[in-house]
Parts: structure tokens; C-alpha cells; sequence
């Protein structure tokens, strides 16, 4: 039987990351830079602001893609959150949500509840948790 060592894994993904930070710092210098690397006259402030900038940029593709894998839990017929009764996805609707370094899209699956002749978003109730 095959069993899936967590450590390695763990640590393979952690240096996986490591190598793409490394390699998208060295990206990002040069975007920002060109071959030539950083001006003599550069200060940290700069210096600090074009990290700053990226990583935000990092944390908004980051928070849109875990949230697009979250709400594949949200794929089955959900509970009316007044009623209780399931219902199915009526719709998928594309929604500006404003995180911690600023506003990501995303789309949220949207039900609707036939006796309560409402719409309600499952995955968004956990927004702000
Ligand atoms: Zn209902």
C-alpha cells in the first residue's frame, strides 16, 4: 500500500516555493530595473516600495485563487439559510472583494430558494471570518 509522506511533501512544496520566489524576484528586479540591475542613486524607500507592490499584487492572485478552490465546496445544493429547504445554483455571479492589499474578482456561486423567493451566496457567509 502506498502512503503519502506529509513531512517530504511539505517540505518539496516549501522548496518548490522557495525556488519561484527566488525566481520572480529575479524577474521583477529586472522589470523593474532592466539588465543594467537597480541605480547607484536607488534608495531603500524605492527599494521597499516595488517589494511592497509586489507583494500585494501576490497576495490578491493568491487570496482569488484559494478562494476559487474554496467554492468548489458550494457545487451541491445548499440549505436556504431562512428556511433550511436545499437549493440548487441559480447562477454565477462575478463579485469586487476587498481584501487586506486591495480588491480581487472573483464569482460566487449564487442559489435561490423558491419558497423564500430569495438569493443567497453560501461562500460569501464566510467572508470576514
Ligand atoms: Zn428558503
Amino acid at each position: 500500500m502506498f502512503k503519502v509522506d506529509r513531512t517530504n511533501e511539505s517540505d518539496a512544496v516549501s522548496q518548490a516555493i522557495e525556488q519561484k520566489m527566488k525566481e520572480l524576484t529575479e524577474l521583477i528586479a529586472l522589470k523593474e530595473y532592466g539588465c543594467e540591475g537597480p541605480p547607484k542613486d536607488l534608495t531603500w524607500r524605492q527599494i521597499e516600495t516595488v517589494g511592497h507592490g509586489t507583494g500585494q499584487t501576490i497576495a490578491q492572485r493568491i487570496a482569488a485563487a484559494i478562494q476559487q478552490e474554496h467554492r468548489e465546496h458550494f457545487e451541491a445544493p445548499q440549505p436556504c439559510p431562512q428556511c433550511g429547504q436545499e437549493c440548487c445554483q441559480s447562477d454565477e455571479v462575478e463579485r469586487e472583494l476587498e481584501t487586506l492589499d486591495g480588491k480581487v474578482r472573483v464569482n460566487e456561486p449564487q442559489f435561490h430558494c423558491n419558497a423564500c423567493r430569495r438569493s443567497f451566496f453560501p461562500s460569501a457567509n464566510r467572508v470576514g471570518d
